[in-house]
């Protein structure tokens, strides 16, 4: 056993949020440990496959959009600190029938905080699109503040930054377990263990198995992403092409514009196989997984080429209202619930991972976060 070690506070889990954690962390000056049980920026959890949206007029809820205003500053920040680019705000359309909820709190969102936007009817839309095939009954509210994330090289920029800040990362080194006192928490690899007087829990999908006892209300669903090339590929890049999303009740499909200059992405929101743990999550393509991605294709694009080219499993952690958790975990002093994310949370992630670095910090979180307590599923 080696000799116990004291850091101010660890980070469990360097993926999407706990990356960012890290950094921020770093950034404040904290002596700060990482741990993942794989390398940052690997395909084995939520952050992977190339692309990530970003969108401020929120569906999901309009308590979102100042939270998002921040991260859409912190992303700038990891950018110029870092010379990476890592966001691309080419905007973005949300389109839907006028009477969905999703549709109806992006409008909710624009108009309460005055965020550049046009909305324009389904053959209005058509005009300016011409590469949707957007349905005359629809409407489609087009979004300045909008764009694309790169998943992995963020996460990986995030914690070379708060390495070069004088964090301490440890990579292929899965927590086993940790117990929580009043003084601290001690951690337990495979063969050392470390202590800190704060720790924080990103571990997303892997959470429930870390602590068993919060019986946090999880579940694991499977999801696919689906790339597919374009007769015109010209007409699918950052500059002609926004970001997508198309939400009916619940349900929904999203898209971006080419990175690579020949195919695009699109893929379903929702309604994949829910598994119990990670390891679980069937790492095949099946044609059922592409088949009713590729209808939508064929309903909405009519210049991408039907037939997919490529396709990536990864997922979400769900939890039942929908949104994150982030705070104090209940019953264990010390410790920080940062996520899991219900499936939404790349986005967020510079500033949840801010407001975690500040409540294991015992500072005032910056924003509201009340909705996202980790306690709620027990009241
Ligand atoms: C297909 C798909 C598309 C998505 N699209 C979007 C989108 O367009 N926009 C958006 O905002 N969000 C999107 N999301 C959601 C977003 O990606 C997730 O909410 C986010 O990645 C979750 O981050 P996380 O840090 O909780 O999990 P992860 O990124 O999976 O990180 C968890 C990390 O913890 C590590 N870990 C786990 N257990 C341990 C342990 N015991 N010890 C050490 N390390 C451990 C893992 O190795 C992993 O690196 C999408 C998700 C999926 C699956």
């Amino acid at each position: 056993m080696s000799k116990q070690l004291e850091w101010d506070v660890a980070v469990i889990g360097l993926g999407s949020m706990g990356s960012f954690a890290f950094w921020q962390l770093a950034r404040m000056g904290v002596n700060v440990v990482g741990f993942d049980r794989y390398r940052p920026g690997h395909d084995k959890g939520a952050g992977h496959g190339e692309t990530r949206i970003f969108r401020t007029a929120y569906g999901e809820g309009v308590e979102y959009v100042p939270l998002l205003k921040e991260a859409r500053s912190l992303w700038r920040e990891l950018e110029a600190e870092t010379g990476a680019e890592l966001y691309t705000e080419n905007g973005g359309t949300m389109f839907g029938p006028k009477d969905d909820i999703f549709i109806k709190t992006v409008e909710e969102s624009v108009h309460t905080f005055n965020l550049p936007h046009k909305k324009y009817s389904g053959t209005e839309a058509k005009k300016v699109y011409p590469q949707i095939n957007f349905k005359e009954n629809q409407v489609a509210i087009f979004e300045e503040y909008a764009g694309y994330l790169k998943p992995e090289l963020s996460i990986e920029i995030a914690v070379n930054r708060g390495e070069e800040l004088g964090g301490t990362v440890f990579t292929d080194s899965p927590v086993k377990s940790i117990q929580a006192d009043e003084d601290g928490v001690t951690i337990f690899c495979e063969d050392k263990q470390f202590r800190a007087k704060k720790v924080i829990v990103s571990s997303g999908g892997w959470t429930s198995h870390l602590l068993p006892d919060l019986k946090l209300p999880l579940s694991l669903e499977r999801q696919v992403l689906v790339w597919y090339e374009a007769n015109n590929p010209e007409q699918f890049t950052s500059e002609k092409f926004p970001i997508f999303s198309r939400m009916k009740d619940g349900i929904g499909f999203y898209g971006f514009p080419t990175v690579d200059g020949k195919t695009v992405k699109v893929a379903l929101h929702h309604g994949g196989q829910i598994v119990n743990h990670p390891d679980e999550v069937d790492r095949e393509i099946h044609e059922s997984d592409v088949d009713p991605v590729t209808e939508k294709v064929k309903e909405y694009f009519p210049d991408l080429i039907p037939v997919p080219v490529k396709a990536k499993t990864c997922f979400y952690t769900n939890t039942p209202d929908e949104h994150f958790i982030l705070g104090p975990a209940p019953g264990l002093p010390n410790v920080t619930l940062l996520g899991p994310m219900a499936g939404h949370g790349f986005k967020f992630a510079p500033i949840m991972g801010k407001i975690a670095a500040e409540i294991a910090t015992d500072k005032t979180p910056t924003l509201e976060i009340s909705m996202f307590d980790p306690s709620r599923f027990n009241k």
